[in-house]
């Protein structure tokens, strides 16, 4: 990759005039986040710039020594000769594409989005630029997600007869934006809904950041047994082990993933339910954005970037994968867990 304004080097994309990465996946002296989740943050950077409703999540994930600075949507920051700014990308709470204009040249590096509206977060922006750094999680045609507002009352419903039955209703979903999505969505609720404490610890963050979120108990302040055969209880899918389980001798277990799309991805996981709700784009979704930035170049991280790129070169666009090179050591390299 050869472009003016952005390079691919070990420690991940660097904006040379600015002087700073983009979410580095080495240890650097300054780290611009496009958001909270643990794939895009390095511990140990000298200093952190993140979209302001980003900053409590960034701090709960790295500790109250982390020096962390924050950038309302579409303020710029000027560093040297470049304008730097962050804009919705409508996948989690903060999460921030990255605008970097340089000599008239404009790069955009999208980090994860979403174009579908989610109460739990600002809707993306469409931007323009001459070069779209983009996301390819799920850049095949294969995956094009049901109406959110139909997952969610597949949700309420498998709740409501879990409830009937006398059966614990236990969701996975990750702990940071999938948990509080559904959340949000439930709008009647057939019983009490409690949370693991990985996710009511990122619940607290959401409400501090005037995110409206149904009442939730954290489970383990919860003595009456008798309340979890009706409850529906969030939890990462780390928790889905048999000493957390035993607790619910009568259960139904699901998980809320865009990976549920795939026939047969229910059946490995052994959940009883699986509801297909993402914090990415679509193939559509990730088309249509592609298309409307009307970059020059595009490059493309993540998932099935190749595929990704090989269609829209068939369309006669410039696009190649962005192909970090490796760094020394690069097995310490990586996000938090
Ligand atoms: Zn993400
Ligand atoms: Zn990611």
């Amino acid at each position: 990759m050869v472009n003016p304004v952005i390079a691919a080097t070990p420690a991940g994309l660097y904006c040379r005039e600015g002087d700073f990465y983009i979410d580095p996946r080495l240890p650097v002296k300054r780290a611009v986040i496009t958001h909270a989740h643990g794939d895009h943050i390095r511990w140990g950077c000298q200093s952190y710039l993140c979209a302001r409703d980003s900053r409590s999540l960034l701090r709960a994930r790295l500790g109250p020594e982390a020096k962390i600075e924050d950038l309302a949507y579409g303020d710029t920051r000027h560093i040297n000769s470049v304008a730097l700014s962050l804009h919705p990308a409508g996948h989690i709470l903060g999460s921030a594409q990255v605008r970097i204009e340089q000599d008239g040249q404009v790069v955009v590096i999208s980090g994860d989005y979403k174009d579908v509206p989610d109460p739990t977060c600002a809707p993306m922006e469409p931007l323009r630029c001459h070069t779209f750094v983009s996301e390819s999680t799920f850049g095949l045609p294969i995956f094009k997600w049901p109406r959110q507002e139909d997952v969610i009352r597949e949700i309420r419903s498998w709740w409501q007869a879990n409830r009937e039955e006398g059966r614990a209703s236990i969701l996975f979903a990750y702990a940071l934006g999938k948990a509080q999505r559904v959340l949000a969505g439930l709008d009647t609720f057939p019983g009490p809904i409690l949370t693991h404490g990985a996710v009511e610890k990122i619940n607290r963050c959401y409400r501090s950041a005037g995110i409206q979120l149904p009442a939730t108990r954290y489970l383990g302040d919860v003595e009456d047994r008798h309340l979890l055969k009706e409850a529906l209880v969030v939890a990462p899918p780390s928790a889905d082990q048999p000493a957390w389980l035993k607790r619910f001798p009568k259960r139904s277990r699901a998980f809320a993933s865009g990976w549920m799309r795939i026939r047969g991805n229910r059946r490995r996981r052994a959940v009883d339910r699986g509801f297909v709700l993402s914090d990415h784009s679509d193939w559509d979704g990730l088309v249509q954005t592609i298309l409307a930035t009307r970059a020059d170049t595009i490059l493309l991280t993540h998932g099935y970037a190749d595929e990704m790129a090989r269609w829209l070169q068939e369309k006669g666009r410039q696009a190649e994968v962005l192909s970090i090179p490796a760094a020394d050591g690069d097995n310490v390299a990586g996000g938090l867990p």
